[in-house]
């Protein structure tokens, strides 16, 4: 699933090749996809692109004022393509396209564009289209960017304190809380910080609190600069090669040569190394107790 290091790097892609271009037209191949319908796609054809950001994990294409919005879910991506097919993409159940965006250019005797593909059954990526992105509700409920300047250690303080005893592995991943990050990240931040995912968010104390400040700070810039100016073809293996413990159940923590565990959180697991992170205990698994009582 794509986090904010990997939608931040898609971004800075996209802008370089989209901005100051226009799309001649937005191709629906999954008509589930799409979750608007005014203004409708084709509002979109014969703009100009401005400009492409970021809002958490959301995709923002500001063109001329009518903004393509997309979220990725968990097995989203996007594919720049210098040629795409003259001929419209159709829906087609056993393909993973799930719309084309199809760019004119005068200079081209082509067409390039970008590909959203949806690999997998579990459908749940999401486009919009809409005139403001805070019509998006999943873009207006968003908490703070954690990269952002008004990201501060007080910030943090402040939403660890609202959230009472909830675990802190939960508190990260809440899109409303802290944007942008999600499983993956939140298992590699609370490994550099050291510290138990299964800790209550408003126990930190000030040294705990500013450790976990630059262990978000820290994983999720490295990141994103690792990923700067990647290709979107080279943004998974490079995440996935650089992260310590997310993925990694059974193999040696590259901290202090632990084996990495896993345990049962909401509806899927998590990853952490003992020694760095529990004091040496493994987490017990609680779905698991649960079941066996
Ligand atoms: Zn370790």
């Amino acid at each position: 699933m794509p986090e904010l290091p990997e939608v931040e790097a898609l971004v800075q892609d996209l802008r370089g090749r989209l901005v100051g271009r226009a799309i001649s037209r937005v191709d629906l191949a999954a008509f589930s996809a799409l979750k608007t319908f005014d203004p409708p796609l084709h509002a979109l054809h014969g703009t100009l692109v401005d400009d492409v950001t970021r809002h958490g994990k959301f995709l923002d294409v500001d063109a001329s004022g009518v903004h393509l919005v997309i979220h990725l879910a968990r097995a989203g991506w996007i594919r720049w393509r210098d040629e795409v097919p003259a001929l419209p993409a159709r829906p087609n159940s056993k393909n993973p396209l799930a719309a084309r965006v199809v760019i004119d250019d005068p200079d081209l005797d082509v067409q390039p564009g970008l590909d959203i593909t949806e690999a997998g059954t579990r459908k749940g990526l999401a486009i919009y289209v809409v005139r403001d992105p805070q019509e998006v509700e999943g873009i207006s409920r968003l908490g703070p960017d954690p990269l952002d300047d008004a990201f501060t250690i007080d910030v943090l303080r402040g939403i660890l304190e609202a959230e009472g005893r909830k675990q802190i592995k939960g508190v990260l991943r809440m899109q409303s809380i802290v944007a942008g990050i999600g499983n993956a990240y939140s298992d590699e931040i609370l490994h550099a910080a050291r510290m138990s995912p299964f800790k209550p968010a408003n126990s930190l104390e000030d040294d705990d609190l500013q450790t976990l400040y630059d262990a978000i700070r820290g994983t999720l810039g490295d990141a994103v600069r690792r990923a700067s100016g990647l290709a979107a073809s080279e943004l998974k293996g490079e995440k996935k090669s650089n992260l310590a413990v997310h993925g990694r159940t059974g193999q040696k923590c590259p901290v202090c040569g632990d084996v990495v565990r896993e345990v049962s959180f909401a509806d899927s697991s998590l990853q952490y190394c003992p020694t760095c992170q529990t004091g040496g205990k493994p987490l017990a698994d609680r779905r698991l107790s649960k079941l066996l009582k």
